[in-house]
């Protein structure tokens, strides 16, 4: 056989030779290929299209706008470029491809089903500013969809313009500063516990107020007494996650809202870990004034790679009049109708202005209102059941090779936390990421919440399988087990991936955005 393979490349006989000391002539590794960049695979000589020459154009015309220097982008056919970036997708993790356990995130599987409605003319290739009455069937699917987030939460109203979590919850934060100005009562401070996600204090922050910590009990939770004896008639509002960022339920949230209004401050909620929840605990019935929903998480739309999102905000009875436009509103007679600038000042006067353009994402409503119509009460209400069981499964599957510092505390909601206590001297977090990177999967979420040291935030969801989740457990039982014993390959993770550890934080802080030829 050997005689047949004169480059001297031989195939592993029988068990497989180590990975490492293959070498192949292209860089390749099989079905893992190697990527050039668009620079250095095409050049600006050359042209994927067949132009005719420019006609004789007076630059002059352009003055100052005209080109001095060539613009050597790279020039590829259409196979090279699709090649290219079919090449770097595979380079890629996805949800599709296995499990996703990104804590807060929610990478639950998106149904196909809602990927077909989606795609139904009617939804997908609709104007934003067609006739109102071409688009009924739209406006009437948005709006079902508004009903159902109303009923599923408990609240009064929703404004589903805003175009992801962070967007909602500034929508939120505007509605809490107009209610306030229309009482002359404009505030200064909102207050955020230290668990919060960072979208939160940033948010506050962009809506003009000061932000204020407050901090977290041993057991994960606000400290109540520490934030009530912060209120004040400075404080325009709170900023709560519930479930929070350590997946615990703020089972004293009741108890703040009625502090917080009692100083005739309101409670923003953020809802982004709804799913844990859904079909058991209305929000509205806690208290809560404002509360986006992560469309993209809880109810499933595609999310990852930076959108597109939707974070519909429902609101109480006190901040709805305050509302942005555009909304829908059914009529007597059935037909739908878009509240806009125009009938504002007769229906909708205090409206406090508009988050975006139009009506927001409507291919994220479709696929949303698909989910829950698909799932029906007694489905969601087994989505948060699923998801929080499964979250549990792993919290305790792990909890004696990996610290859990409220494994005691009792179950958690809808994802499990871990710190790196107990790995060996110079051993972290990072490195059983980069770990698990080996073992085929996408990391869990590290170092967040910032309340636990060397955080590892594990949320499977409930769309994962129990061979799924044990495959999952399998994989970290290992690196664990590594990183408490001193493993020294587990500081040099991952190794099987088409690049070995990067330097992130230098990617981040001092990207390279321009090419230089070598
Ligand atoms: C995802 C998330 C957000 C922000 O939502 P985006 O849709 O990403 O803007 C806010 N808070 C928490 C707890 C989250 O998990």
């Amino acid at each position: 056989m050997n005689e047949l393979n004169p480059s001297g490349w031989r195939p592993a006989m029988g068990a497989s030779a180590p990975p490492d000391t293959i070498e192949t002539f292209t860089g390749n590794r099989a079905l893992q290929l190697e990527e050039a960049l668009l620079f250095e695979l095409g050049s600006p000589d050359r042209s994927g299209v067949d132009f005719d020459d420019i006609p004789d154009f007076d630059t002059a015309l352009l003055g100052p706008n005209a080109r001095k220097a060539r613009l050597d982008l790279p020039g590829l056919s259409e196979p090279e470029t699709v090649r290219h970036y079919t090449r770097l997708s595979r380079q890629n993790y996805a949800i599709d491809l296995g499990l996703f356990p990104l804590g807060s995130c929610t990478m639950k599987h998106n149904p196909r089903l809602d990927e077909k409605v989606a795609r139904f003319p009617g939804f997908a290739d609709v104007h934003p500013l067609q006739p109102v009455q071409t688009v009924q069937g739209a406006l009437s699917a948005i709006n079902e969809l508004a009903v159902w987030l109303i009923e599923l939460t408990g609240m009064h109203g929703v404004a589903m313009t805003p175009k992801a979590g962070a967007h909602g919850e500034l929508c939120g934060l505007l509605c809490i500063r107009a209610a306030l100005e229309a009482k002359g009562d404009p505030r200064a401070v909102i207050l955020v516990p230290e668990s919060a996600h960072g979208t939160n204090p940033a948010t506050a922050a962009f809506a003009g107020y000061r932000v204020e910590n407050i901090p977290a009990t041993t057991d994960g939770r606000v400290d109540v007494d520490a934030l009530k004896a912060r209120l004040g008639p400075d404080v325009a509002g709170v900023m709560i996650t519930n479930p929070n960022t350590c997946g615990l339920f703020e089972s004293e949230l009741k108890n703040i809202a009625d502090a917080v209004h009692a100083i005739g401050g309101y409670v923003y909620c953020d809802g982004a870990n709804f799913n844990a929840i859904v079909g058991r605990v209305r929000p509205g019935d806690l208290g809560v004034d404002a509360m986006h929903i992560n469309l993209h998480k809880t109810f499933s739309t595609p999310h990852g790679g930076g959108g597109p999102g939707s974070g519909p905000v429902v609101l109480s009875e006190a901040l709805s009049p305050f509302g942005p436009l555009p909304f829908t509103s059914r009529q007597a007679d059935g037909s739908m109708k878009l509240i806009e600038e125009e009938q504002a000042h007769e229906e909708h006067p205090q409206a406090f202005g508009r988050m975006c353009a139009f009506h927001g994402q409507m291919g994220m409503f479709t696929r949303a209102l698909t989910y829950i119509l698909s799932h029906g009460a007694d489905g969601l209400r087994q989505v948060s059941g699923d998801a929080v069981l499964n979250a549990n499964y792993i919290l305790r599957s792990l909890e004696d090779v990996l610290d859990a510092p409220f494994g005691a505390a009792g179950p958690c909601m809808h994802e499990a936390l871990f710190s790196d206590d107990g790995f060996a001297e110079g051993f972290t977090t990072l490195d059983l990421a980069k770990g698990l990177i080996d073992e085929g999967y996408h990391p869990m979420t590290v170092y967040f919440p910032l309340v636990v040291h060397g955080a590892m935030l594990i949320e499977p969801t409930e769309t994962e399988s129990k061979a799924g989740l044990d495959q999952f457990i399998g994989a970290m039982r290992s690196l664990a087990e590594r990183a408490r014993a001193g493993d020294e390959l587990l500081k040099s993770a991952p190794h099987l991936a088409p690049r070995r550890r990067l330097d992130e934080t230098l990617a981040a802080r001092k990207p390279k955005l321009v090419y230089k030829p070598a």
